[in-house]
């Protein structure tokens, strides 16, 4: 089935806001393994809403508009859809419950046009909002869809999750698994250099390989009837996806690198520290993203200036004076500095030239060393990233993960 997403409010025409709620449901529709053939964007217009409407009724399937749910004048996304599917809309009482239900439990007074939320399409499909107050829903006729959801991220990402994807599985009447891995080190053309044998030969199911911030990944779809069954069948190709590409792999189904290395610390009752000059703190940042950080993370010492990395990490004024900042011997000491400091088992060091290039810089933008202290001692590796300041950041800090990582498996 054909898809086309609707996304309507004028700030994302004015570029106030980026449209996420498209990208949130494209990749859903993706694991469903529905093909999104458009993103349209309108503005609170309902002569243009109407034109749009349209235009996508003749070219897809499944129209999916994003916003113009609430209760201000301009929200017309309902009445305009409801119109071009001929439906009246009607007082729909659960969800008028709902809402009152929702502002008394926020103690606020509901004024008269939030009612108007709770108006919606005659035998509609109703997708209940439990992150805000406009409902969704979905209607249907002659053989196409028409799905509403809310404008605001936080509401339209759990309501397509939930309802809509649910309501599009069953539409499509079966199940589809999808398996993630995740690769770290490797470039996505060797990525697919490797796989390209394998992913021309299997269909159900599908491969699709993507490179994301810096990392690979590869997505193993299947189609089958139940989804324990599409489960099954993905298993053989995951296991030699991994097979393939081992020396890259950092997992299956999990979320980033510091998911991984926070768990693998876990699993081994080792502990963490970190002395960060060119991340800046990104490194703590990313690991205490993960819940659960603190049975294992002690602190990160940002020692930006030459001072700090001397006073608190003990690293030698000598070492910087022979060998500069950004120098694998000072990244070392850094290491085992902070590994003393905070007496963890391990200890990151990330020290590097982020950009952009200035006179004052003798090396090279992109220039950076990642130290590990560990019981046995201390490795420094010397990295060369391109990009700008927070792209080679990013790497820095992703490849320090990395590194822990490797030495924890
Ligand atoms: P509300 O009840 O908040 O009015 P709504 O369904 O009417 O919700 P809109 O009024 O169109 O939605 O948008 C509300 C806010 O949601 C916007 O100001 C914007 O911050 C965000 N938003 C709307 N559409 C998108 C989109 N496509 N992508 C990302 N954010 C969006």
């Amino acid at each position: 089935m054909r898809v086309e997403i609707i996304a309507v409010g004028t700030e994302l025409l004015l570029g106030e806001i980026a449209n996420t709620d498209a990208q949130d449901v494209s990749a859903g529709l993706a694991e469903l393994g529905f093909s999104t053939l458009y993103h349209t964007v309108v503005g609170d217009n309902p002569d243009r809403l109407r034109s749009v409407l349209a235009c996508a009724l003749e070219r897809a399937d499944i129209l999916i508009t994003t916003g113009g749910l609430g209760p201000t004048y301009d929200d017309l996304t309902k009445e305009i859809c409801a119109e071009a599917f001929g439906l009246p809309l009607e007082l729909h009482q659960p969800s008028l419950d709902r809402i009152v239900a929702r502002f008394a439990a926020m103690e606020r007074p509901m004024t008269p046009n939030n009612e108007k939320q709770a108006w919606l399409p005659r035998g509609c499909t109703v997708f209940p909002n439990d992150w805000g107050t406009a409902p969704g829903c979905a209607i249907e006729r002659g053989g196409k869809y028409l799905l509403m959801l809310p404008g605001p991220p936080r509401e339209c990402r759990p309501m397509f999750r939930h309802c809509a994807m649910p309501y599009l599985a069953a539409l499509s009447g079966s199940a589809i698994h999808s398996d993630w891995i995740r690769l770290f080190g490797i470039g996505e053309s060797a990525m697919e250099d490797r796989l390209r044998p394998l992913m021309e030969s299997s269909v159900n199911p599908s491969l699709a390989p993507y490179a994301k911030e810096g990392e690979c990944l590869v997505r193993v779809t299947s189609r089958a009837a139940s989804d324990a069954e599409a489960a099954a069948q993905n298993a053989p190709y995951v296991r030699a996806v991994c097979d393939l590409l081992s020396d890259f792999v950092y997992g299956v189904n999990v979320s980033s690198l510091e998911q991984v290395a926070v768990a693998r610390l876990r699993e081994t009752g080792r502990t963490l520290a970190c002395a960060e000059s060119c991340t800046g703190g990104l490194l703590a940042k990313r690991i205490t993203d993960v819940p659960g950080a603190s049975a294992v993370f002690l602190g990160s010492a940002v020692t930006y200036a030459n001072s700090a990395k001397t006073r608190l990490l003990g690293v030698s004024p000598d070492t910087l004076a022979a060998h500069g900042a950004v120098s694998a011997e000072t990244a070392s000491e850094m290491a085992a500095g902070a590994r003393s400091l905070y007496g963890s088992d391990y200890a990151l060091a990330t020290t590097g030239i982020a950009g952009p290039a200035s006179d004052n810089t003798a090396k090279p933008v992109g220039l950076v060393y990642i130290a590990l202290a560990t019981p046995d001692g201390v490795t420094v590796r010397e990295h060369h990233f391109t990009g700008d300041r927070a792209r080679i950041r990013h790497a820095a800090a992703s490849n320090a993960l990395d590194m822990l990582r490797r030495a924890l498996i």
